[in-house]
This record gives C-alpha cells, sequence and structure tokens, in this order.
C-alpha cells in the first residue's frame, strides 16, 4: 500500500473540476486512478479494482493491451506526416479502407474525427448537406455527446436544459415506438433519424423486435437518412463486430468512437456509402465541408486499424456474446429474485441491472433529510442516489462501475471484452453480498443517509 495522493486530490479539486470533486466526496466514491493494465485498475494507495466500466464502453482490449502499445510505438518511430487537406496519407487511406471493409458494404467513405460527439455531429452534417432538409429526429434517453450540436438531441432534459435553445430543428420521439416513428417521418422534414441500435445511458435499453427494421423501412420511404450512433455499441461490444450487423439491416450512416481507438488514442468515425457522401460533399466547393486540424492522424489511424484487427483475431465480439449471455444467466440466478432488482437486461458485455423498487415511500424522507443537511446536492434527491449508492458499495468491494447517466437507478457492468471469466463471477458474487444487506429502499436510503451525514461532518473531503 501507498500513500494516497492527496496533492493530486487537491490540484483537481482546484484546477479540473471543484463540483465534481464534491461530488465524489459525498459518498466517499473518489479514488485517483494511477495505472490500469487488461481489466484492472489501481488507485494511489495501491489498491487494485475489477473494472466493470471500460472508460463507459471505451476499452474493449482492456487497458495497456500490449499489442495496441507496440503498434502505437512503431507508428510514431516511422516519422509519420500529418498533413491536413494538402495531400493523401498512407494510414489515413489505411483506416478508411479498413472500416469499410469491417463495416461492409455499401459504406465506402470514412470520415474520421476524434470523437463520438465530432462523429455524429459528422453524420448530422452529410444528412442535411445531402438530403437538403433542416430536420433531425432522435429518441428519448438517447446520448450522443455534449457538443452544442449532439446536445440538441439529447434524449434527457438534465444534461440539455441548461443550454438551450439548441439547434433548431429537432425532434424526440419515445425509443421503440414505431407508430410515433412513422407519423413523425411523414412530414418529410428530417434529414436524419439518429438512434443507437442499443440505447446504453438511457438504461441498457434494447429496442422491440423488428423496431430497427421497421425504422429502416420507413426512412427509406419517406426520404430521411438512417443513423445508427454505435459510439458504444460498436467494437464488438454487444456481440457483434457492429450492433447493427445482428439487426439485418443496414443504416445509411454508422457513428464510431470510444474503443474505436483502442481506449489509447481518441478516434471517431463516420462511415457512408460513396453515393451518400457524393451527395453531400460531391461538389468541389465542399471538398472540405467536412473535417478537422488531427482527424485522420497517424496515432489515431494506427489505433483503430490495430484495435480493429486485435477484436477480429482475438474473436472479441463471439467473446463478448458468450460473457454477456453468462453474466446475465448468473446475475438471473443470484439476484433475479431480490425485492430491489427490477430487471436484468442487455446484450453482450452491456449489461444493465436495473434496482430501486418500492422508492417513492422512501424518497420523500431521502429528499427532507437532503434539503436539511445538504442544501445545494438538493437537486440530486434520490431516486438517483439509489444505484449510486451500489456503485459505492461495488468499489469498496474492489470492483468500478456506475449507473447508467439518464438513469440513475441502472447499474451499467460493461467489462473490457478480455476480463477473465472468473472476474465477472467475483462482480456477481459481490453484487449478491451488497444486495443482502437489503430489503428494501428505505434500507438504503438509511445507509446513504448514514453516510452522507459522516461524510458532511469532514466537509465531503475524500
Ligand atoms: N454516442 C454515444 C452512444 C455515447 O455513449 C457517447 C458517449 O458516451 C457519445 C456518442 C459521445 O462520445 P464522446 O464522449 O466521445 O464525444
Amino acid at each position: 500500500m501507498s500513500e494516497p495522493d492527496a496533492a493530486v486530490r487537491d490540484q483537481f479539486a482546484r484546477h479540473v473540476n471543484p463540483t465534481f470533486a464534491k461530488l465524489l466526496g459525498v459518498l466517499g466514491y473518489g479514488r485517483v486512478w494511477v495505472r490500469a493494465e487488461g481489466a484492472t485498475l489501481v488507485d494511489d494507495a495501491g489498491v487494485r479494482y475489477v473494472d466493470l466500466l471500460a472508460g463507459f464502453g471505451s476499452m474493449n482490449l482492456g487497458h495497456s493491451h500490449p499489442e495496441l502499445l507496440r503498434a502505437l510505438a512503431a507508428a510514431l518511430a516511422a516519422s509519420p506526416v500529418h498533413v491536413c487537406h494538402t495531400g493523401a496519407t498512407p494510414h489515413e487511406a489505411a483506416v478508411a479502407a479498413r472500416l469499410a471493409a469491417a463495416a461492409g458494404p455499401p459504406f465506402e467513405i470514412a470520415m474520421m474525427s476524434s470523437t463520438g460527439a465530432e462523429a455524429v455531429e459528422a453524420a448530422i452534417k452529410l444528412a442535411r448537406a445531402a438530403t437538403r432538409r433542416a430536420g433531425v429526429l432522435s429518441c428519448d434517453g438517447g446520448f450522443h455527446g455534449l457538443s452544442l450540436g449532439t446536445l440538441s438531441i439529447m434524449g434527457a432534459t438534465r444534461l440539455r436544459a441548461p443550454f438551450e435553445p439548441l439547434v433548431p430543428g429537432t425532434q424526440r420521439i419515445p425509443f421503440g415506438d414505431v407508430a410515433a416513428l412513422a407519423k413523425a417521418l411523414a412530414k418529410k422534414k428530417h434529414a436524419a433519424f439518429v438512434v443507437e441500435p442499443i440505447q446504453a445511458e438511457a438504461g441498457v435499453v434494447l429496442p422491440p423486435p423488428g423496431y430497427l427494421a421497421a425504422a429502416r423501412e420507413l426512412c427509406t420511404a419517406h426520404g430521411t437518412l438512417l443513423v445508427f450512433d454505435e459510439v458504444q455499441t460498436g467494437i464488438g461490444r454487444t456481440g457483434a463486430r457492429f450492433a447493427f450487423h445482428d439487426e439485418k439491416i443496414t443504416p445509411d450512416l454508422l457513428v464510431l468512437a470510444k474503443a474505436l481507438g483502442g481506449g489509447v488514442v481518441p478516434v471517431g468515425a463516420t462511415l457512408c456509402s460513396a453515393e451518400l457522401h457524393r451527395r453531400g460533399y460531391g461538389s468541389l466547393d465542399r471538398f472540405d465541408a467536412h473535417g478537422s486540424t488531427f482527424a485522420g492522424n497517424p496515432l489515431a489511424c494506427a489505433a483503430a486499424i490495430a484495435t480493429l484487427d486485435l477484436v477480429d483475431r482475438d474473436g472479441l465480439a463471439a467473446r463478448s456474446r458468450e460473457l454477456g449471455e453468462r453474466l446475465i444467466e448468473r446475475l438471473t440466478a443470484r439476484i433475479g429474485g431480490h425485492p430491489l432488482v427490477r430487471a436484468i437486461r442487455g446484450r453482450g458485455l452491456l449489461v444493465g441491472v436495473e434496482v430501486g423498487t418500492g422508492l417513492s415511500s422512501a424518497v420523500s424522507d431521502a429528499s427532507a433529510w437532503l434539503a436539511e443537511h445538504a442544501p445545494r446536492l438538493g437537486r440530486l434527491a434520490p431516486p438517483p442516489f439509489i444505484g449510486q449508492w451500489f456503485a459505492v458499495r461495488m468499489l469498496e468491494a474492489g470492483y468500478l462501475c456506475q449507473p447508467a447517466a439518464h438513469a440513475w437507478d441502472v447499474l451499467k457492468l460493461e467489462p473490457p471484452l478480455t476480463i477473465e471469466e472468473s472476474a465477472l463471477d467475483g462482480a456477481v458474487d459481490a453484487l449478491a453480498r451488497i444486495l443482502e444487506d437489503y430489503r428494501s429502499a428505505a434500507a438504503v436510503l438509511r445507509d446513504v443517509g448514514a453516510r452522507m451525514a459522516s461524510r458532511g461532518v469532514k466537509g465531503w473531503a475524500w
């Protein structure tokens, strides 16, 4: 064990994000992460944790994958050149061809970027340019990024509202509702329907069978481009190389990021057919209509190529499917009947455990407690805390996980696809043991209250 690094905590709280630092102290979730390998994280006290979050689905290969690191070192050692709109480079040509091959026809063109939000923005821009329509349709519960354009299609108010008014012409409909989709598209005003094949941050919400196929048909019929945001579901996460491969349909635009860079280099990509690209950007005055200075840089391209190669070579999509099925089976057997567990669902290693039955009566007590003891935190009053509390208890048991961004009562389990099966079994045991402490929501809230009272005395220090 080493000594916790107080200087890092102070610097983080002063110079990075004071509000977040305070929140980390409220329940005792604060850690300083110093090292990671495979599915193991190490904090500044030398404590080891199993990573069940994988950088919100970025670390599909596991942390610090040695072959990925070697590929990156080799790319840098080759004195690569990066140019923006002045000519071609081998690495950008190679990554675009590799992505097209990985996604299959009709995908032929890859517009590179650095983040998921940028890659979604690229899809919206191309859709507007190609269709000459302004509207963008998306779903309640969707998460597509935190830039202004992607916030405009964000499916939850908390993160969107502070920045309104946003990009005009957007409309949200319930996820999975074919009638609502048909009605919206019939107006023939939408350039794009942007949707996640599985809504991760809404709480791992799977579409009803046939929904995405119906979306494909309706979009084609009404001249709207179908955009699959696979920033979180792609690169093997849900048991296929891309989730759309399981749906037996093909979107017009495929958006990737997160795990595409192996969790080491920021990389995003927006894939489309050559014909669609020509429709939007085919005239000479539009050759530079989309791009950014470091899009398609050598390190990003090397990371994406190595990641796609390793996922294929090691059969990580199939591994994700098998381990995910087993994880859901084990969770169902161990905690499926617990009075606080509402649902266990997912596909591949993207699994959600929904907790919190019977909260409503306990919530008003907890809200009153918060209003008295921590008025500034009142906006975060339960039910959000219930999922966060289980994440705190899991952390203390040696497992890092988090509730979904828009559904704090759903604990997300999305480890690296390379995780050992025994580590997953350990996670199931840990969660089952923690749940044994609670038979009701009121019992959870009592513990949350006691923890906050003890930490509040210390000024939420962590
Ligand atoms: N789309 C989805 C489905 C996501 O889950 C996220 C991030 O969590 C994004 C887009 C935004 O990606 P980034 O954070 O790289 O901008």
